[in-house]
């Protein structure tokens, strides 16, 4: 892929970006590693001021950035901005709380004395250079989600953004050198995908993380394993929304359509799967269906509007083939499912029902607005149909019933379960997935040890 802003309202492409060669590349590894040594010993305090700097950094330029990951990856700039405001809420929860979530660990006294020491303790250290590899989606917040806590706990941060974000991806280095930190703290190596394995064998680089699709993941922990390097994997995502007939339907049926169209239904949280039980299924159709439809879809510049273009015309035609294989396999279209002519990557608002597992869309991610219907006889063969999948991303599940709460805490094969609400990450929650969808977890304190050397510390 070349590295270019191609703004997908329109397909025009507006800038363009050489890759760095591999002396900018090798320069950029030895100033990480000269960073680290240095970072590695700052105090929490210190390390709090510089994140607190780049955050209030962030909050001024919110309506510019926006703008430019708007023109970028097409999501509505109202979106937009509210992912740069929760970028700065993030990086202030990670300067207030990162000292106490790495604060030394003591065992209990009867094992520390069982051990034969006079003082035991484990203390979280930094490892080092840890290398992220992120996907547009959401081109600020993947990005602030991995490097507010690398950062603060004393690791320095490379990032291999996704190349139809450069700008974003310049921004992002830009922001923490202006903020203050040291050169090297934090830095965006404009490069393509097939430079990743380089980078990723050099001994200086430690740890990777990445934010993508299956395929990249497969390919970055393979290369990862081989060099025994830690890996968190944040891939793709196929969520239930199961509705169970205490639910408030109208309230469900609304949720489940922000659920479904958020971030232009390029969100791999999105809901995705909607499984709605029989007795309630037929209201719960027409209300979503409904709501679908009246959706506002268009320029994603304009305040308005509620539905901008997928990213890329590669994404579109994705879309397009799973709808056109769920029509041939039976699937009914309750509204959408067939592009509007015009420039830019548009693609309506759409409802399949009738999905069967013969269906690609029944087990493979659909990166739009596109929503499958399911109905479910019972509350066993929700839980089935929410499991039959490779993913296990999030859940949601809307039920009044704490007896239906119970078993799908219980049942749900998903990192996450939301109970009547809808799937959104916080800086205090764990997040992350299991089967297909990764492993690994981001944010809260689980988050900021991942990348962590977890220290024994025995005193005779
Ligand atoms: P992608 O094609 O996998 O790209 C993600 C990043 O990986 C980009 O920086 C890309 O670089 C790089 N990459 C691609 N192939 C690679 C390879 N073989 N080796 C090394 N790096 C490689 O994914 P995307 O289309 O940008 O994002 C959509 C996917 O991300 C969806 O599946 C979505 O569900 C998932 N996602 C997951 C989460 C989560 O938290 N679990 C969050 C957001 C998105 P280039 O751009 O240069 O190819």
């Amino acid at each position: 892929m070349p590295l270019a802003t191609v703004n997908p309202a329109t397909g025009e492409t507006l800038r363009t970006f050489d890759a760095l060669d591999a002396e900018e590349v090798e320069r950029r590894l030895a100033a990480a590693e000269a960073a680290f040594r240095t970072h590695r010993t700052t105090s929490f305090a210190e390390r709090a001021r510089l994140l607190r700097a780049a955050a209030d950094l962030l909050e001024a330029d919110e309506r510019e950035i926006a703008e430019v990951m708007t023109t970028e990856m097409g999501k509505p700039v109202t979106q937009a901005r509210a992912e740069a405001a929760k970028c700065v809420k993030a990086m202030r929860w990670y300067a207030d709380h990162a000292e106490g979530l790495l604060a030394d660990e003591e065992p209990a006294e009867a094992d520390v004395k069982d051990s034969g020491a006079s003082r035991a303790f484990v203390r979280y250290r930094p490892l080092g250079p840890v290398l992220a590899v992120m996907p547009w989606n959401f081109p600020l917040w993947q990005v602030i989600r991995f490097a507010a806590p690398a950062l603060m706990a004393g690791n320095v941060g490379l990032l291999k953004h996704a190349s139809n974000v450069p700008q974003t991806a310049l921004y992002l280095e830009e922001l923490f050198r202006r903020a203050g930190y040291p050169e090297g703290c934090f830095q965006t190596l404009l490069i393509g995908s097939k430079e990743v394995e380089g980078v990723l064998r050099d001994p200086r680089v430690v740890a990777a993380t990445l934010t993508g699709s299956e395929p990249a993941g497969r390919s970055v922990a393979a290369v990862a394993g081989d060099e025994i390097k830690k890996t968190v994997l944040e891939l793709g995502g196929s969520d239930p929304f199961v509705v169970m007939p205490s639910a408030d339907l109208d309230r469900a049926a609304e949720v489940a359509v922000t659920a479904r169209v958020q971030n232009n239904g390029q969100s791999c949280i999105a809901a995705k799967r909607f499984i709605v039980h029989t007795d309630v299924y037929d209201a719960f159709a027409q209300r979503f269906t409904a709501a679908m439809k009246a959706l506002k879809v268009g320029d994603p510049m304009d305040e308005e509007t509620q539905v901008g273009p997928v990213a890329s015309e590669r994404g579109r035609a994705d879309l397009e083939e799973l709808v056109e294989d769920a029509v041939e396999h039976g699937a009914t279209v309750l509204c959408g499912g067939e592009r509007p002519d015009g420039p830019g990557w548009y693609y309506p608002p759409t409802v399949l029902a009738d999905i069967t597992p013969g269906m690609r869309v029944h087990h493979e991610e659909t990166f739009g607005p596109v929503a499958t219907l399911y109905r479910a006889a019972d509350l066993d063969e929700a839980v089935a149909i929410a499991n039959d999948s490779p993913f296990g991303l999030s859940s949601n599940v809307w039920t009044r019933e704490e007896a239906d709460v119970d078993r799908f805490v219980r049942d749900l094969e998903a990192g996450a379960v939301y109970v009547n609400g809808m799937t959104a990450s916080h800086p205090a929650f764990p997040f992350g997935g299991i089967k297909r969808s990764g492993y690994g977890r981001e944010l809260s304190g689980h988050g900021i040890r991942e990348f962590c050397n977890i220290t024994a510390v025995w005193q005779g």
